[in-house]
């Protein structure tokens, strides 16, 4: 049995994008079969692309370009960010509001129903179908017992704790048993009630408060977002006693809310961004040429750090490559341009092996994969590896195949 070309170990092997299939490289054609063994894959790798594809700078730009991505298993989903807090600040009213960020940055109201005073509660919503079947589903979980779960970190790992409410008819209270800490999250959203803080964005500008509330996450779970986490258990007692006087009432219309702007409160992982694309570059090496290719020891180090972090990859400087010939290859319109191409090593007998990679019409980035003596034959000529990222295609191109195309898009000569 042959060995993963990132570990060296003799462990199974998982099928690998080529390009990660959140980037649009969902291609069949473009697969890395028996190279990398699943723990590689799904341990490290997956992990990493989730990062650098929901919270890191190129997860803005995706957000914005980018249509549709897969989803969880095989189904066809949009791309998100993964925020701790969107809000959006009504104005008039001197309130938040949750919010979700849709593709090419459309905001959504996610449905709530806010407490914006001890006496006053009111709902909110992108529009009257969303929001009634966003009350009636409240009530109707209201009407029962609750688990209270929070998200939070034992150490490095992530937790939750485990709150169980019950209601007390007598006093009618929620009442909380004692807290239970599990390595797990529930598997139903029956009953269940995610707990989150919330943060005054200090990016809000006027004098808008912080009010509690109750929102329906795109994928379907409660949420009760308070200040301070231990007044949930107050939040959904009075909104058990008075959430049936919320109402979307006949004739209602969705309203156009003044806004300055949305607060994003984003933790962004610049790393994994330098992590990621190095992998991309092996895995392009590894597919173009030959697996073994990459097993070279001068491969080593790049690997090593693609997979744990540590150590570093050489970024190269535009001037010391053949950039120039890839000109406004970046301006084709919905592609991501990848090319392995040879770059000066500043030794005479040796030659770097690159990859120049632009992603959402972005600027080039390179990074060095490897420091091969000079004459090697992957050295060659540059491969141009477009990424149709709407389409899920990829296609491989020489340097004149690209000089056409971009005449042909009226780019102007690609030098
Ligand atoms: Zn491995």
């Amino acid at each position: 049995m042959s060995r993963c070309i990132y570990c060296d170990e003799a462990k199974p092997f998982t099928d690998e994008h080529v390009v990660s299939a959140g980037l649009g490289g969902d291609d069949k054609g473009w697969m890395l079969r028996d190279c990398v063994c699943g723990d590689c894959n799904t341990k490290v790798f997956s992990k990493l692309e989730a990062k650098f594809l929901r919270s890191s700078p190129v997860a803005i730009a995706r957000l914005f370009h980018q249509e549709k991505t897969r989803g969880r298993g095989r189904k066809t989903g949009a791309p998100t960010l993964n925020t701790q807090q969107t809000l959006m600040e009504d104005r008039a009213k001197g309130i938040f509001l949750n919010q979700d960020l849709r593709q090419g940055f459309e905001p959504v109201i996610l449905p709530q129903v806010v407490l914006e005073s001890p006496g006053t509660l009111s709902a909110h919503m992108q529009d009257v179908a969303t929001g009634r079947a966003f009350l009636s589903s409240l009530q109707a979980s209201l009407a029962g017992d609750l688990l209270l779960i929070r998200k939070i970190k034992v150490g490095l790992e992530v937790a939750y704790e485990h709150t169980p409410l019950t209601w007390n008819a007598t006093t009618e209270e929620y009442v909380a048993s004692p807290v239970q800490i599990s390595a797990k999250a529930p598997n139903t959203k029956d009953g269940v009630v995610w707990v989150e803080e919330l943060i005054m964005p200090s990016t809000a500008r006027s004098a808008s408060r912080l009010t509690p509330r109750i929102y329906r996450r795109n994928q379907g779970q409660l949420v009760c977002a308070v200040v301070d986490l231990n007044d949930a258990r107050g939040v959904l007692t009075l909104l058990r006693r008075n959430g049936g006087a919320v109402v979307v009432p006949e004739g209602a219309v969705p309203i156009e809310i003044e806004s300055e702007g949305v607060h994003l409160k984003l933790a962004m992982s610049i790393a994994v961004h330098d992590r990621v694309l190095t992998k991309i570059g092996i895995n392009l090496a590894a597919y173009l040429f030959d697996p073994d290719f990459v097993r070279r020891p001068e491969f080593a180090e790049t690997k090593s750090y693609a997979l744990t972090g540590k150590g570093h990859v050489l970024k190269i400087h535009a001037d010391r490559h053949p950039s120039n010939q890839l000109g406004e290859a970046n301006q084709l319109p919905g592609v991501h341009v990848f090319c392995i191409t040879p770059a000066n090593s500043g030794n005479d007998d040796s030659r770097l092996l690159s990859v120049m990679i632009s992603l959402y019409g972005g600027p080039f980035e390179s990074f060095a994969l490897a420091e091969l003596p000079k004459g090697t034959p992957e050295l060659n000529d540059p491969i141009i590896i477009l990424v149709f990222y709407n389409e899920n295609r990829i296609e491989r191109f020489s340097m004149n195949d690209l000089h056409q195309m971009a005449e042909a898009d009226g780019l102007g000569s690609v030098n």
